[in-house]
């Protein structure tokens, strides 16, 4: 068996369960050995049957006496009871509801059963404990047991056996760290760590396998961010001074103060653009905390220079957003130009051509002749080979939402001058230094005083029609609603699946918003206006739908987590979610940022189907805490930063194992990538594994 195996020529690999490991992105041999368990049973400690106690965790081995499927009346649940003896004594053992048991173990077999011992009247008993017949190397018994994230259909045991089946190809995986770094760093051969992660033989073992696959995760995320400084390091870009007393007086003549944080991010943006470095940073904060006005100043400043900017948005709402606000904060000073897939304009100018052809080309002359200080727009402003004259500043908001693609446009455009991106994705410090290596970071970690706050409220089931009357009236004060579905459809009976990391189906996202769609549009809300959105749909259609809801045209929009980014609807006062339990707290933060945005005072009411203690603890902080950013620390904490920051952002999406508190880790990869960045050909293994790894991560 090679490694680049597709996982369904394993034995007990049909279609089926190829197609569930596939949800999980495991595909070929390999991946499963890189598909890492996230804790451990233990049942190491054995047990002789005469000394079980109440409560304890543990391991027996013992010969199955009895073993029979019977049928309890009131529950109509199948009980298979099962008598165990070892030299010491005899245990009774229960499973319910796997009838299917009786088929693997008989009477004769010796088995081990790990679990928790309950004591009554009759003797110590086992309840459905995990079981495996004796063998010298258990791998779902007596020992560190991996447990694994798992998709509805998998079960540990099935994951657990294939994982096994191939864990001594484990030796097969190339060493590509250079012995010079094993040595430094201390760390266990790859192929040991491959194996120690899912079935340690120890502690230590688990450790250092750990740390070994950790410092992997961090190294090359590192060393990816050091190779793009190099790169970057030759590059120049135009000097833009700081105009103080222009940028002074445009600051006074805001109707609000800025707030110390953008003050500081507004300083740091200002130091960058007066070096002949190209400037490259990265602007975070949270939904509403003021990042426009920041943008315009930088780009105030380089209109002042005599250079022209560029402001990009991921979709045409939000750049004719950007359009409309810039147009309110400079008035007639500079020209403003607005450019997406389906419009252009000038503020404030009659184009002297006719005809649509004509004022297109007349757009795209200014633009190269340099006449217009701003163009806002969409992924446009580069695709349509329009050349600017003068360009000093790039600036895009929420660059991740922009494909891959697109984003090796925006970084190709990008070079030799200014860039500055902005995020509402609030990263806590210690994350942007990891995920963006190559990029400077300012935080604004503050909302400007005197924002209402948004009432959010976990809705009880019992309480969904009360909710709905509450809509309603607020429909009756001509507000309008959010209606956000979860990614997936959660079926009653695969309710008690640990589903942990269940990646994003679309054609499910779609059904879920459809099936929403029509229950609210038919059978709550017959006689308001109803309108759906998902990613499935067209880009012009979901414009015009958005563009809709804007205009007041609809009162209810259901929709995927497609309405999370930017879009500012400042009449919607209600953001409902189902499932709410299905997102990331910084994921629901964004969708809540949806509304609260003017007088009205605004709503977040999150449903779940779900009673599992993890999720109604994440959702009961959430309705705590207005915070972006202490949002974003506990979802890291309990999720991991691949599901909080997606898999489309960066680096990042890669980090199956290493934790951003691995503070130490991250500055020891950190020195070692810088050491052998500068001469990375001196490691041929290393390059290609760093050229294979960038392309398995599309970054861009
Ligand atoms: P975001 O960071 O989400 O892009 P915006 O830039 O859209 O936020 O700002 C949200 C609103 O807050 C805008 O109406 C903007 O004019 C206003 N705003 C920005 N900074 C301040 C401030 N310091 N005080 C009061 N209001 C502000
Ligand atoms: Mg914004």
């Amino acid at each position: 068996m090679e490694l680049s195996a597709l996982v369904s020529q394993l034995s007990r690999v049909g279609k089926t369960a190829s197609k569930r490991l596939a949800y999980l992105g495991v595909n070929i041999v390999k991946d499963l050995l890189y598909y890492f368990p996230f804790r451990y049973e233990d049942y190491r400690t054995m047990v002789p049957i005469s000394q079980l106690q109440h409560g304890q965790m543990v391991t027996i081995c013992g010969q199955v006496q009895l073993i029979a499927n019977k049928r309890s009346f009131k529950r109509r649940k199948i009980i298979t009871e099962a008598l165990v003896a070892d030299k010491t004594g005899a245990a009774r053992v229960v499973w319910f509801n796997q009838p299917f048991i009786i088929k693997n173990i008989h009477v004769g077999d010796v088995v081990y059963l790990s679990g928790k011992v309950q004591t009554d009247m009759l003797g110590p008993q086992l309840a459905s404990p995990t079981y495996e017949k004796y063998k010298k190397d258990p791998a779902h018994t007596a020992r560190l047991v991996p447990i694994y994230s798992l998709t509805f259909g998998l079960t540990q045991k099935q994951i657990r056996s294939l994982t096994n089946q191939v864990i001594t190809l484990a030796g097969q995986v190339e060493e590509w760290l250079p012995k010079e770094i094993l040595e430094k760093a201390d760390l266990t051969p790859l192929s040991d760590a491959l194996r120690g992660i899912h079935f340690p033989a120890d502690d230590n073992d688990l450790k250092q396998s750990v740390e070994r696959l950790k410092f992997d995760e961090l190294f090359l995320i590192q060393l990816k961010a050091e190779l793009s400084r190099l790169e970057k390091s030759g590059i120049k870009a135009p000097k833009i001074n700081f105009k103080e007393a222009e940028v002074r007086s445009f600051v006074s003549s805001l109707p609000f103060q800025l707030t110390k944080t953008q003050k500081i991010s507004a300083w740091e943006i200002f130091q960058d653009l007066e070096k002949s470095a190209p400037m490259s940073r990265l602007l975070s904060g949270d939904v509403g905390s003021g990042k426009t006005v920041i943008a315009a100043m930088a780009m105030l400043n380089a209109c002042l220079n005599g250079f022209r900017s560029v402001f990009m948005a991921p979709t045409e709402i939000l750049a004719s957003q950007h359009y409309n606000s810039l147009i309110k904060l400079f008035g007639d000073k500079f020209s403003v130009g607005l450019l997406t897939g389906s419009q252009f304009a000038i503020h404030n100018y009659k184009f002297e051509e006719k005809s649509q052809a004509g004022q297109k080309k007349e757009f795209f002359k200014k633009i190269g002749d340099g006449e217009l200080s701003i163009v806002v727009g969409t992924h446009a402003l580069f695709s349509e080979g329009v050349e600017y004259k003068k360009l000093g500043l790039v600036i895009v908001d929420e660059q991740h939402r922009f494909g891959v693609e697109q984003r090796k446009t925006i970084k190709e455009k990008g070079r030799g001058v200014h860039f500055l991106s902005m995020t509402a994705t609030p990263i806590p410090r210690s994350l942007a230094l990891v995920i963006y290596g190559d990029l400077d970071v300012s935080i604004i970690n503050e909302l400007p005083p005197g924002r209402k706050k948004i009432i959010t409220k976990l809705v009880e089931p019992a309480k969904r029609d009360k909710a709905y009357q509450f809509i309603r009236d607020q429909v009756k004060q001509g507000r309008q609603i959010f209606v956000v579905c979860p990614l997936i459809e959660r079926k009653e009976d695969e309710a008690e699946i640990e589903i942990i990391n269940y990646p994003a189906n679309p054609s499910n996202e779609k059904k879920s918003v459809l099936s929403e769609y029509e229950k609210l549009s038919k059978n709550i809300f017959p006689d308001l206006r109803v309108g759906y959105l998902h990613g499935k749909l067209k880009g012009k259609e979901k414009e015009r739908i958005m563009s809709d809801f804007k205009n007041g045209k609809l009162d209810l929009l259901v929709s995927t987590s497609v309405v999370e980014v930017g879009v500012d609807i400042p009449n919607a006062s209600v953001m409902m979610i189902e499932g709410a339990e299905g997102f990331g707290l910084a994921q629901l933060h964004q969708f809540r940022g949806r509304v609260g945005r003017s007088i009205h005072q605004s709503y977040c009411l999150l449903f779940t189907h779900s009673d599992s203690v993890k999720a109604s603890e994440r959702l009961s902080f959430f309705e705590k805490n207005n915070d972006g950013f202490k949002l974003a620390e506990k979802d890291l904490e309990m999720r991991g930063p691949g599901e909080v920051y997606g898999t489309e952002q960066s680096g990042m999406m890669n980090l199956r194992i290493a934790q951003l508190n691995d503070r130490e880790l991250i500055k020891k990869t950190r020195e070692l990538a810088k050491e052998t960045a500068v001469d990375l050909e001196k490691y041929p293994v290393l390059n290609k594994k760093m050229k294979d790894w960038e392309k398995s991560v599309h970054l861009e």
